[in-house]
C-alpha cells in the first residue's frame, strides 16, 4: 500500500531523526525481483529499529487491515561483493524494505555457555565461521554451501547445509532476539511451548530478528576426499551406503546429456565431497585447490560474467552438452580422488556465484538404505534425458545431493521435519533462467517431487511452485499458524493488521487479509536476455579454448565456429548443422572422435 503524504512526512521526519540511511529501489541477487520504487531503509542500532517499527505499527493501527503498509527485511547492503538478498521468493517484496546494517546487528559475542554464541542478525554465515575459527576456536557444525548468507535470512527460510548428524542451520537455533512489529525487543528460546515451531521456519513472520544464539562445536579443520565419479559408480556408492560413511558428505552433478548417462561409466561428470573433521594441529594440504577452484566455479563466472556465455546458450542451446562437457573436463580432480586439508571456514564453502541462476531444492525424507535418493537420481536422470532427445538441455549448471538428519518432526514449516528413523536429503538443481525446455523440465520435477512418492518440500528460499503448502504440510500448518497467532496474541498485537504479513505469505498460508493493493512493479528484467551479442561471445570463448588441447575443449570450439559461421555469412554449411548427436562416451568413442576433430 502506497503512503499518502502525512503518511511519508511522519517516516521521514523519524527517519533524519535516527541512524538510517535512505534510497529508493532494491533487487535481490539473481536479479529475478526488482521493485524500482520500493523503500529502502538501511538501519545502523537498533533504537532506530524500533522507531521505525513503531510508527509504521501505529501507521497501519489506523489503517483498514487491506490498506495497511507492508515492511520486510533483506539482507544486503554492505557496500561490498555478495552483500545482498540471496533468496529466489518473494520473501522480502514490501512496501518498505528494511536491511540491518550497523554494528548492533553484525557482532559476534560469548553468551554464558562456551559452546553457544550470540551472533548478529546480519552476520554471513561464512564471516561468522571465520571469526568463530580464529577468535573463539569453534566453528558452525553446519551451514549452506554459500557463505554469503545472513544467519538470520537463512534461518528464516529453513536453510540448509550436508551433514548426516546434522540438523537444518535452524535447530543450531537455542535463542532468538526480536523486534516486534510494534518495536518492542523480545527473546524466544527452548522454554516457550513454540520455540521448535517458531525457529524451524520464522519466515521473518514474528518480528525482525536481532541476534541469535547458536550452537557451535569446537573449531577443526577439515579434510576433504574429492571423488570424480560417473552416475552409475554414484549410484552403486549411494546404494553402498556413501552419505552414512562419513559426517559430511555432498555431490554434485553436472549433467552432459550423453545418451546412456545412466549406465555409461566412462564419463565421470560426478564429484562427491567427503568430508572429516580434524585436529587444527594438521598440516593444511592442497589448500588453494578450495572446492571453489575443484568445481571450476570461477571458470564459469568469468566465462557467465564476462563474456555472457549462458545468452549464447539461451540462444543456441544445441552448444550445452558440449559447453557442459568442457566444464567438466576443467575440473582438476582428474582419475585420481584428491584430498585437501584446511581450516572448516575455508574448506567447507563454495566462493564464487554467478548471478544468472534459478534454483529448485526440493527436500525429501530418507530412509537408512537412500532409496529414495536414488530414486530422485534416476527420475532426473532420465527425464534429462527424454528432453535431450527433444534436442533440449533444460539443465546447464548442476546438480546438488545433500543428506542431513533434519529437525523434530514438531518444527512447523520446516522443510526437515522428519520422522526418528529417516534423514532429509536436499536435491538442488541450478541452470539459469530462459534456457529452453527448463520451464517444462521444472514442472515435471514438480510434480515428481511434490506429488510423487517423495511427498518432497520446496525451499522456502528458492523456487515456490503455486501449490497447497495447507495440504502439504498438514498437522505442521496447523501448529505454525497456531504459534503465530498466539505470538500475536500474546505480545498484544493484531496478526491481521502485521506489516510483515505481505500477500505473498497471505497466499501460502491462506490467510484472508492480503493486502489489497501492493502497487510495486515486480520487474522480472535483466534476467531477460541481454543484448549481446554471439559473434563476440564466441570470439572471446574461442579465445580461451585455444591454447586447449583436450577433445571437449576441441569439441566446444568446433561447435561454436560452426555457429558462428552460420550467423555472420548465413553459409551453406548452416545445411549441414545438425543437432549434436548423442553419442556414448566410451573411451573408445572419445578416441575416434579425436582422430576426427583434429584432422
Ligand atoms: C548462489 C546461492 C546459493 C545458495 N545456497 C544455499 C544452500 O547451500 N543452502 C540453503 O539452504 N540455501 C541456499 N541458498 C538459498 C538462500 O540461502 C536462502 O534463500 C536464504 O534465505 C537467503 O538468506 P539471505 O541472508 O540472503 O536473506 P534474504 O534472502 O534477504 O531473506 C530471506 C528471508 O528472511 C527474512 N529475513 C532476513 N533477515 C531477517 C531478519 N533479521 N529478521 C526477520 N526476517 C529476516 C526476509 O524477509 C526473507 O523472507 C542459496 C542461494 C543462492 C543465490
Amino acid at each position: 500500500m502506497p503512503m499518502d503524504q502525512a503518511e511519508k512526512e511522519r517516516l521521514l521526519k523519524i527517519i533524519k531523526k535516527g541512524n538510517i540511511h535512505i534510497h529508493r529501489g532494491w533487487k535481490n541477487f539473481s536479479k529475478n525481483i526488482a521493485l524500482p520504487d520500493v523503500l529502502v531503509l538501511d538501519i545502523k542500532d537498533i533504537p532506530s529499529l524500533q522507531t521505525v517499527m513503531k510508527t509504521l505499527y501505529e501507521l497501519n493501527a489506523s489503517k483498514a487491515v487491506d490498506q495497511r503498509i507492508l515492511l520486510r527485511v533483506a539482507a544486503g547492503g554492505k557496500q561490498k561483493p555478495y552483500s545482498e538478498s540471496f533468496s529466489f521468493t518473494e520473501g522480502s517484496t514490501a512496501d518498505v524494505i528494511i536491511r540491518l546494517v550497523g554494528d548492533d546487528f553484525n557482532k559476534i559475542e560469548k553468551t554464558n555457555q562456551p559452546d553457544v554464541m550470540r551472533i548478529g542478525a546480519s552476520v554471513q554465515v561464512g564471516e561468522a565461521d571465520k571469526m568463530l575459527y580464529e577468535e573463539f576456536n569453534l566453528s558452525l557444525p553446519t551451514a549452506s554451501l554459500i557463505p554469503y548468507v545472513t544467519v538470520s535470512g537463512l534461518a528464516a527460510n529453513a536453510g540448509h547445509g550436508t551433514g548426516k548428524d546434522q540438523p537444518s542451520f535452524s535447530g543450531l537455533i537455542r535463542k532468538m532476539t526480536l523486534c516486534l512489529p510494534n518495536g518492542e525487543i523480545t527473546q524466544i528460546d527452548d522454554k516457550h511451548p513454540d520455540f521448535d515451531v517458531i525457529r524451524g521456519a520464522n519466515l521473518g513472520l514474528f518480528g525482525v530478528i536481532i541476534n541469535m544464539e547458536l550452537a557451535c562445536t569446537e573449531a577443526k579443520k577439515m579434510q576433504c576426499i574429492m571423488q570424480k565419479r560417473s552416475i552409475p559408480e554414484l549410484i552403486e556408492e549411494i546404494k553402498n551406503g556413501l552419505f552414512l560413511k562419513d559426517p559430511y558428505v555432498s555431490v554434485m552433478y553436472v549433467p552432459t546429456y550423453q545418451k546412456d548417462e545412466l549406465v555409461n561409466k566412462e564419463f565421470k561428470n560426478v564429484i562427491i565431497y567427503r568430508w572429516q573433521p580434524i585436529d587444527k594441529s594438521n598440516h593444511d594440504v592442497n589448500n588453494n585447490s578450495s572446492i571453489m577452484t575443484y568445481l571450476g566455479q570461477q571458470i564459469e563466472i568469468d566465462l557467465e560474467e564476462g563474456i555472457h556465455v549462458v545468452d549464447l546458450l539461451r540462444r543456441h542451446s544445441r552448444l550445452i552438452p558440449y559447453y557442459n562437457k568442457y566444464l567438466v573436463s576443467q575440473i582438476a580432480i582428474g582419475k585420481e580422488d584428491r584430498l585437501a586439508v584446511a581450516p572448516w571456514y575455508r574448506m567447507h564453502y563454495q566462493k564464487a556465484y554467478p548471478w544468472d541462476i534459478v534454483d529448485a531444492d526440493y527436500l525429501f525424507q530418507v530412509h537408512k538404505n537412500c532409496d529414495e535418493m536414488v530414486l530422485a537420481l534416476e527420475k532426473v536422470v532420465t527425464t534429462l534425458d527424454k528432453f535431450a532427445s527433444e534436442q533440449q538441455y533444460p539443465v546447464i549448471d548442476a546438480i546438488y545431493l545433500r543428506l542431513f538428519r533434519g529437525t523434530s518432526t514438531n518444527s512447523g514449516l520446516s522443510t526437515s521435519s522428519h520422522a526418528d528413523d529417516t534423514y532429509v536429503c536436499g536435491f538442488d538443481m541450478v541452470t539459469s533462467d530462459g534456457i529452453a525446455g527448463y520451464l517444462e523440465f521444472r514442472e515435471e520435477m514438480c510434480q515428481f517431487f511434490i506429488n510423487g512418492p517423495l511427498k518432497a518440500k520446496p525451499h522456502w528460499g528458492k523456487y515456490l511452485p503455486d501449490i497447497d503448502y495447507v495440504k502439504l504440510y498438514g498437522k505442521n500448518y496447523t501448529a505454525f499458524l497456531a504459534a503465530l497467532k498466539n505470538w500475536y496474541h500474546d505480545n498484544n498485537m493484531k496478526l491481521d493488521s502485521s506489516m510483515l504479513l505481505t500477500d505473498h505469505f497471505c497466499q501460502i498460508l491462506q490467510l484472508p487479509y492480503a493486502p489489497s493493493l501492493q502497487k510495486q512493479k515486480k520487474t522480472a528484467i535483466e534476467q531477460v536476455q541481454s543484448k549481446t551479442d554471439d559473434a563476440k561471445i564466441i570470439k572471446s570463448l574461442c579465445v580461451r579454448l585455444d591454447d586447449k588441447q583436450d577433445i571437449h575443449s576441441i569439441n566446444l570450439k568446433q561447435q561454436l565456429l560452426s555457429t558462428n559461421i552460420e550467423r555472420e555469412f548465413n553459409n551453406p554449411f548452416t545445411l549441414f548443422q545438425m543437432e549434436p548427436k548423442r553419442e556414448d562416451s566410451s573411451e573408445e568413442a572419445e578416441k575416434k572422435k579425436r582422430c576426427c576433430v583434429v584432422q
